[in-house]
Parts: C-alpha cells; sequence; structure tokens
C-alpha cells in the first residue's frame, strides 16, 4: 500500500455538539487536515487540533460551494500531501445518509487511499426525537422511510421521486433537504391518494439553539411554509407519530436559546462561563485571544553560566522579562542565546511546569539531532498531574510532583531536596542539585525565587493569536453579543477580531461611517461584529466603552452576576 494518510469520513451528527460520537472527536483532536461541510457546528469545529489544516467545502449556499468532484480530488490530494496524516472528512449527520460518503469513499479506493467511516447520528431520526416525535411507534406506524425531497431526475429535471409508491406507504415519511420543494411534493401525495389530513411537522435546526418546529397538514403544507417562513435545514416528518410531539415535545425553551454569544478566554474563568451559558441555551463561541508557539530553540541570556555549580547567580534579569525583551526586539535577540544542549551535562534535575514546556522541549531537543537518551541518569520533576501525563507520552516517569500541583508547591518540594553526594578525588561534598527550569516566556517568577540557584530556558512563547480561522470570524460575525468577562479580554478581542474595521486613526466604532444599519460594527471586508457587550463590573465596562461597545453590567464583579444580567437582558427584551 503506498505511504498515503489515512482518511475518515466522519458524521459530526445534526447540530447539537454532544451529538458527536466519542470516536469521531478522537479523531479530529488528532487530525492533521479536516475538510467539513456546511452544516457542522461551531462547537464541533472547535474541538478539531488547533493545528490542523481547516478546509471549508460547504460554503453558504449564496456562496461559491466546492463541487462535489472536486472535494473527492480534494481528499485523495490531502492523503497523498500528508503521508501517515490523519486527514478528517467531517459532514452533517451521517456520512451515508444523503452525505455522499459513498461517493467519497469510491474516490478514495480507485486512488488506493485507506479509509475508515464513522457513522454520525442522522438527523432523519435525531431531529423529530429533538421535536419528541418517535419515528416509529408502536399501533402507529411499523416503518419509516428517509428520503431526498431534492434530486432531479437528469431525463426531465423533475423530482425522481415514486410519488405513486410513496403515497401507499403506510410508514412514517422524513423528508431531508426538501423544504424548496415540499408545495409540490405535498400535492403531488395528495394526487397519489395519500389522506390531505395527513399530520406533519417541519423541524428547523433541529437538535441546535434555533430548534423550532412548526406543525402542519399535507394540504396545508406548502401555505404553512411561506406563512411560518420556514427555512434550511429543515426536515420533513409526515405520519400519525407527528401527533406525538403535541405531548412529548422535551426540549424547552431556555432563557438563552437562540442567542449566539462570543466568549473571549483572556481569562481562565472564562470557560466557565462558556458552559454556565451554554446550559442556558446559548451557543457559545469561544475566541481564545492568545497561543502558544515553539521557539526554534531554547533561550537562555547571555549572562546565564550553563556550567554552574551551587551558587552560581543564574539570571541578571527576570528571564520573563528576558523572553518578552528578546522576542519582541530583535535589539535583544543578540543579548540572549541559543542554549546548547550539550548544556544539558550540567544539570541534575528538569523541571516542567506545562505540558506545551514538554512539547517544545522535546521538539527542539529532537530537531537537535539528539534524543531522550541525553536525559540518562537525571531527576525529572513535574508541577502537576497533566505535565507528568504529559511526560510519560515521552517514556518518561516523574520523579517529584508537588501534591499540591502548583508552582509554589514544585519549587518548596525542590528547595528541600536534599543535597546529592558526589565523590570527588576520594572526598565527597553535598553540592546541591543544579535545576534547570523549562518554561514559556510568561511564566512568572515563583520557581526561580524559590530555587535561586536555578536556570530557566524559555521554550516556548505565548503571543496574541494574530489571525482567527475563517469559520470562527464567521461565527463571531454573526453573533449577538460578545461577554467581556476583563478589561484585557476587551482589550484582546478589539486587537484582534477588529484590527481590521474602517477607521484606522480611531477605534470608535459608534462612527457612523463604520456602522452598519442594523448597528453592527463593520471592517474592511464589510464583515460586521456585534457591538452589544456584556461587561463584568465597572472597569471591564469603561474599557468596552471606550472601544465604542453598547454595554450591559454586572451589578457585582462575579460570574454569577454576569450570568444573571444576561439572562434578565435578554427575558426582559424577547
Ligand atoms: N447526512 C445528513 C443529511 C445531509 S442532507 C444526515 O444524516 O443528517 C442535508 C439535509 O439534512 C438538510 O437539507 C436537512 O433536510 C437535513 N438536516 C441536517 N441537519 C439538520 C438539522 N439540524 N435540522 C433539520 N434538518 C437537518
Amino acid at each position: 500500500m503506498a505511504n498515503f494518510g489515512h482518511v475518515y469520513l466522519i458524521g459530526a451528527g445534526p447540530g447539537d455538539p454532544g451529538l458527536l460520537t466519542l470516536r469521531g472527536k478522537d479523531i479530529l483532536e488528532k487530525a492533521d487536515v479536516v475538510v467539513y461541510d456546511r452544516l457542522v457546528s461551531q462547537a464541533i469545529l472547535g474541538m478539531c487540533n488547533p493545528k490542523a489544516k481547516m478546509v471549508d467545502v460547504g460554503k453558504m449556499p449564496t456562496h461559491h460551494k466546492v463541487k462535489q468532484s472536486e472535494i473527492n480530488k480534494l481528499l485523495v490530494q490531502f492523503a497523498k500531501e500528508y503521508p501517515q496524516g490523519v486527514i478528517a472528512r467531517l459532514k452533517g449527520g451521517d456520512p451515508f445518509v444523503f452525505g455522499r460518503g459513498g461517493e467519497e469513499a469510491l474516490e478514495l479506493v480507485a486512488a488506493g487511499v485507506e479509509f475508515d467511516v464513522v457513522p454520525g447520528i442522522t438527523s432523519a431520526i435525531s431531529v423529530p426525537a429533538y421535536a419528541g416525535i418517535p419515528v416509529s411507534h408502536r399501533g402507529i406506524a411499523t416503518s419509516f422511510h428517509i428520503i431526498t425531497g431534492h434530486e432531479k431526475a437528469e431525463s426531465n429535471g423533475e423530482l425522481s421521486l415514486d410519488f405513486e409508491n410513496l403515497a401507499k406507504c403506510p410508514g412514517t415519511l422524513i423528508f431531508l433537504m426538501g423544504i424548496a420543494n415540499m408545495d409540490f411534493i405535498a400535492k403531488r401525495l395528495i394526487e397519489c391518494g395519500k389522506d390531505p389530513k395527513t399530520p406533519l411537522a417541519f423541524i428547523e435546526k433541529g437538535t441546535t439553539p434555533y430548534q423550532r418546529t412548526v406543525m402542519a397538514t399535507l394540504e396545508t403544507a406548502g401555505e404553512t411554509i411561506v406563512r411560518e417562513n420556514v427555512t434550511a435545514p429543515a426536515i420533513t416528518i409526515m405520519g400519525g407519530v407527528v401527533e406525538l410531539g403535541k405531548t412529548l415535545a422535551w426540549k424547552k425553551n431556555l432563557p438563552l436559546s437562540g442567542k449566539r454569544l462570543v466568549v473571549t478566554r483572556a481569562a481562565k474563568q472564562a470557560s466557565g462561563i462558556s458552559a454556565r451559558l451554554s446550559a442556558l441555551g446559548a451557543e457559545v463561541i469561544e475566541t481564545p485571544m492568545i497561543e502558544t508557539r515553539t521557539l526554534e530553540c531554547p533561550l537562555v541570556m547571555a549572562q546565564a553560566h550553563d556550567s554552574i555549580g551551587s551558587a552560581m547567580p543564574v539570571c541578571e534579569q527576570p528571564v520573563t522579562a528576558l523572553a518578552s525583551h528578546v522576542i519582541a526586539n530583535p535589539e535583544g535577540a543578540r543579548q540572549s542565546r541559543p542554549a546548547d544542549f550539550s548544556s544539558l551535562a550540567n544539570f541534575d534535575i528538569l523541571a516542567f511546569t506545562s505540558t506545551n514546556g514538554v512539547e517544545s522541549f522535546f521538539k527542539q531537543l529532537l530537531a537537535s539531532g539528539r534524543d531522550i537518551r541525553i536525559l540518562a541518569g537525571k531527576k525529572i520533576a513535574s508541577v502537576g498531574k497533566i505535565t507528568e501525563k504529559k511526560l510519560l507520552e515521552y517514556g518518561i516517569r516523574c520523579d517529584y510532583v508537588p501534591e499540591d500541583h502548583t508552582g509554589e508547591g514544585l519549587g518548596k518540594l525542590l528547595a528541600a531536596l536534599n543535597p546529592i553526594p558526589q565523590s570527588t578525588e576520594g572526598a565527597t561534598s553535598y553540592p546541591i542539585p543544579r535545576i534547570l527550569l523549562l518554561q514559556g516566556n510568561l511564566a512568572d517568577d515563583t520557581l526561580l525565587n524559590l530555587l535561586p540557584q536555578a536556570t530557566r530556558w524559555v521554550v516556548y512563547e505565548t503571543l496574541p493569536v494574530s489571525e482567527l480561522p475563517d469559520w470562527k470570524r464567521e461565527a463571531v460575525e454573526n453573533a449577538d453579543a460578545v461577554v467581556f468577562a476583563s478589561t484585557s479580554a476587551v482589550e484582546n478581542y478589539c486587537s484582534v477580531i477588529l484590527s481590521g474595521v474602517r477607521s484606522t486613526e480611531s477605534k470608535d466604532l459608534n462612527r457612523d461611517s463604520s456602522t452598519t444599519p442594523n448597528g453592527f460594527a463593520q471592517n474592511d471586508n464589510n464583515a460586521c461584529y456585534p457591538r452589544k457587550s456584556f461587561c463584568i463590573g465597572r472597569m471591564t465596562e469603561s474599557a468596552a466603552k471606550s472601544h465604542g461597545f453598547e454595554t450591559v453590567t454586572s451589578d457585582e464583579t462575579t460570574m454569577d452576576s454576569l450570568v444573571k444580567k444576561i439572562v434578565e437582558f435578554y427575558t426582559k427584551n424577547s
């Protein structure tokens, strides 16, 4: 078999991210490329390996959509471009239920590319379930049929449906992709003898916070679509089971149902607030504003001696200052120097304080042409369990992990270590263990303060996110409001999201020239961003105001108070 990447045809389910399979999630987390469709939810895209190449092949209906034949070719191309890579082909619902997964699989077989199918929960069954409609029910429907309402016959361009037989079919009929043709479909079914009073339901955007069920009968189908403005994606379900939906509709309208809120993740507590807003029905778009990057090689200060003994002053200025200076300023880069891996010989203990630190260090070690044998005989310390687990992935067990999993705990643990006896020329000496800290440029000085003899290598840097992936930018554009949990969140958000806003000399989004009639800020690409913001306390409020946001502010500076305020706002204004 040729050395190709492996393609996974994955079903993303109908919309609710909780309906993605565990296997699907597992593959997305390690994917090198994700080729995804329009109906895949933002939350699921957010689960993909952040380093994956994200390829959108299903733009909105008004935009250019990549043709199926091109998608087929693209999958083969990626399999070739990424030998041994993981290529995820992510589709709404189930890949083999009107998902054209079969066509893609045939192309892969023809090209000799190996693939797996990871089934998804199809909308055909799950969307009715979320509307309280069982597709089969004892005494009402003993079969159900899933039908495309879209496929045209090549001969005459008419819908290629066998209306005669469908009209006779006693089971539940479930139409996908049929809204535009439903008036015609309903009339033809009646003409062919189906009872005009057959109960029917349209379920729009099922399983998402925007789900809506509209009931009708076969004879009122067409007019109901127009009157209620039923829009895609929606399924149409016909048959006696629809009546059960009146009693079994279980999905409650929550206070924030139908609201899309952006939560910036500058503050640690932001993910807590995301979970709470989701539980209240909101669709939450989390936008992390920082990213980490492995440095080409570790950095040490020029003044630091690697071949240190116990009492060596490691840094004459704090390394945090060094790293940001070195990284931000090319002048500074000359003052620092790359660490030399051969100097690892001068350390007894290597201490890691994050998984990023572990990954970056080993990447750099391998890039230097060495491997883990250079660590033979060294003691390894980790700040906590997650970092410890990451080290285990590299085949390394930790010797020291503090019970409280904090930097302070690690510092105290290492500071209390007994001196290591060493024999030189018959005499035994007890030098203090020589410790190397492997950290990021924003690590604080807790460890260095507790371990003045330690050296720090900066192995990765933390930077503000400079670009958001297209799908995230689009999600933010269509949001109702932004939730700010700190002033730094406001600043980060504005520098990342609004960097292209029209007025360069003024960031004031209230300016007429930069706002659209619906009151959104607009950037050079005519993208619109929400102007409404929910702020935690007065300081955050004034930061948001200074950038031109409309603000609704929590009474107290707590998450509880902020969430309460958001619910209050939407309850009053709905
Ligand atoms: N493979 C998909 C179907 C793709 S065809 C599956 O198994 O679900 C696309 C059609 O599926 C849409 O036109 C719509 O009819 C239906 N659909 C998909 N997601 C939906 C949703 N969340 N709510 C309602 N209908 C949905």
